[in-house]
């Protein structure tokens, strides 16, 4: 599209035009198809880079009252939420080599938290651990997780290495019967399922992908071996080396300075621009954090999921990128013309002044104009970085805007667009993962629950939750996932608070001798209808975006999408319908089985 400004710049309808045009180039038939799954020949793309081969353990064969699957933040959040309850009678089954989920595999060089170091990192007041920066590391998160898995003593109950291959509910022992790779068998009353949001990882489906023959990895299974250096030295074995990096979401903006500074070459293939704000990454004012009074944390996380989702608290104390970018929340129902009106005008303004910062950074206008983003602030996750926009100035850095299209063909020698063959010695897929697709699916194995009945079976035309922890046809089986649970862009505050929900839900179990919970059918339908309620203006908003993960790439909503839905409220809000659940007595809406009734008749 030509210039579209006026000496004001564009006009909302020009805007709208021009946001639809850019939808319209991106839609795909093959929709949520177009991605590959990192399996058969692929299969050697998901190793696991930071383990020594040859792992070998004894099977572990016991019982036990809490089974978690996943060793990230959810399943470390649970299992320390269960500890206080003083229930330490745990096992927590990972795939992984160690703690940490997200910040175990995404160790690619420049990988941050883009949320505030101060309010992602769990339980700051209770470890006293003090975040070197404002935006913490990867590097730094990690070892965060370890020092938290260390400070709560959860090593002893970790199954690393492991995957679990099955998972039955056992009607007559009232019990979860779960089976690992290592031949582990595990008999648990409760098992959580924190399999991790953002874990599985996909590749693009590119005609010919499996033609390239140079080196290729995924940005969340990095070989440091052939890119030389570390998360925090230089990668000197990039020197010589032309690199294609392909996607330019959350994690390309991270990478894509990184190897700039480094490579021979780089050639940045990019289908939709990202949005990329201030950051103002700067060291922790350590005078300023040991002023901080006890329970400074929680006020800090409650205040910032405020501000980024329009509550608009009345200090705002985090006071960066999201909460300006986010302070209007765009996708709540408006009352009227006017408000509609307003909200669009004002996520309008926000997108207009991350456009206009590229014309301030990016010296090539051509570049410039290739690299700004025309889709609204929430159709994607807004980006804030101070060195991606630069990065194209270097003269070794090369854009190579496909203009919606994606990568048409890979060959042997790399990407091919409009014609033009791009050789590459390494092609990085900053491709993203697998969010919306089905729950079993991302978590490797297929839970039966009573009469048999399997998960994807159950839910194959649509998921039934409460809340989207508890299932029905699934006795004490607890979730932690974004089907039918809450969202937001602090992650951790997400997964703390569902953690400490299920941890709770077993303990007043144990506590009151209930065997068996399971919820009924009609108050998942009245979650769902919930769901439906809040969703309105989400789908609304949703129906002009971009394609992408948080809308399945605009597949069509068939009857099994209207039920897979998330929370799309405030995160605050999701957080309300948990406390208000656990205050009403009695497990309302779920159907308990007292262990005394059942052993009586
Ligand atoms: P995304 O799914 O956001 O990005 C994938 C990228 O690959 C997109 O730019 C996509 O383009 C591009 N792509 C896909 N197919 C092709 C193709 N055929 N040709 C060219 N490009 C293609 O993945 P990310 O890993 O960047 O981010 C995923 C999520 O991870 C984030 O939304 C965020 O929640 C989380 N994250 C969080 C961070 C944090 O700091 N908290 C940091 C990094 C990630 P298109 O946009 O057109 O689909």
């Amino acid at each position: 599209m030509e210039q579209d400004n006026t000496a004001e710049g564009p006009s909302i309808d020009q805007l709208r035009q021009r946001y639809r045009l850019e939808q319209q180039k991106r839609l795909r038939p093959e929709g949520m198809a177009q991605w590959r799954e990192l399996k058969g020949e692929f299969e050697d793309l998901d190793r696991d880079p930071f383990v020594e081969p040859g792992f070998t353990r004894k099977p572990v064969v016991e019982e036990t009252t809490v089974v978690i699957v996943g060793g990230g933040f959810a399943g470390m959040l649970t299992a320390i939420d269960l500890g206080k309850h003083g229930i330490t009678d745990f096992r927590i089954v990972e795939k992984a080599g160690d703690f940490g989920g997200t910040w175990y595999w995404n160790r690619y060089p420049g990988c941050m938290c883009d949320v505030e170091s101060y309010t992602y990192l769990p339980l700051l007041e209770e470890t006293g651990f003090m975040p070197s920066e404002r935006y913490a590391s990867a590097t730094e998160i990690f070892e965060y997780s370890k020092l938290l898995a260390h400070t709560f003593d959860l090593y002893p109950h970790a199954l690393f290495q492991t995957d679990v291959t099955g998972a039955e509910w056992d009607e007559e022992a009232r019990r979860w019967q779960v089976t690992t790779s290592r031949g582990d068998r595990l008999s648990s009353c409760f098992m959580v399922l924190a399999g991790g949001i953002l874990h599985k990882a996909k590749l693009p489906g590119i005609p010919g992908i499996e033609n390239f023959e140079g080196k290729a990895f995924h940005t969340s299974r990095w070989d440091y071996s052939y890119t030389g250096g570390s998360p925090t030295e230089p990668m000197d074995g990039l020197a010589d080396k032309r690199v294609g990096v392909i996607g330019t979401g959350a994690t390309g903006v991270q990478v894509v300075p990184q190897i700039a500074r480094v490579a021979k070459e780089l050639y940045v293939f990019q289908r939709t621009p990202g949005a990329v704000g201030v950051r103002n990454q700067r060291p922790t004012d350590v005078e300023w954090f040991q002023s901080l009074e006890s329970g400074w944390q929680k006020e800090r996380i409650v205040n910032f999921t405020q501000a980024v989702t329009g509550a608009q608290p009345e200090v705002d104390l985090v006071d960066d990128g999201w909460t300006e970018v986010m302070w209007v929340d765009t996708r709540s129902v408006p009352d009227s013309a006017e408000e509609v009106e307003a909200l669009e005008r004002s996520d309008f303004e926000t997108m207009e002044a991350i456009r206009q910062r590229i014309d301030e950074i990016v010296q090539d206008p051509e570049t410039a104009q290739k690299l700004k983003p025309y889709w609204g602030k929430h159709c994607k996750r807004v980006c804030f970085h101070d060195e991606y926009l630069p990065a194209f100035n270097l003269p070794n850095v090369h854009l190579v805007d496909t203009d919606g299209r994606g990568v048409d063909e890979l060959t042997a020698r790399g990407p091919v667009v409009n014609g033009v063959e791009y050789p590459v010695d390494l092609l990085i897929y900053a491709s993203g993962f697998e969010v919306t697709t089905d729950l079993h699916q991302r978590l490797g194995f297929d839970p039966q629950g009573r009469h048999g009945v399997t998960l994807s079976e159950r839910w194959a035309k649509g998921a039934h939750t409460l809340h989207g922890v508890l299932a029905s046809g699934f006795p004490n089986l607890l979730l932690i996932s974004l089907v039918q649970g809450g969202f937001g862009t602090n992650f951790s505050h997400l997964l703390s608070e569902s953690a400490k929900h299920v941890a709770n839900i077993v303990e007043t179990c144990v506590e009151q001798g209930i065997a068996v919970i399971e919820p009924e059918e009609a108050a998942e339908e009245e979650w769902l209808a919930v769901l439906h309620r809040v969703g309105a203006g989400g789908a609304r908003y949703f129906q002009s975006c971009t394609p992408s993960f948080y809308n399945s790439e605009q597949q069509a909503i068939d009857a099994r999408a209207a039920r897979n839905l998330t929370y799309s409220g405030s995160l605050l809000d999701y957080i309300g319908y948990l406390e208000q659940w656990r205050q009403e007595p009695d497990f309302a809406g779920v159907l308990v089985q007292r262990a005394e009734a059942m052993e009586n008749g």
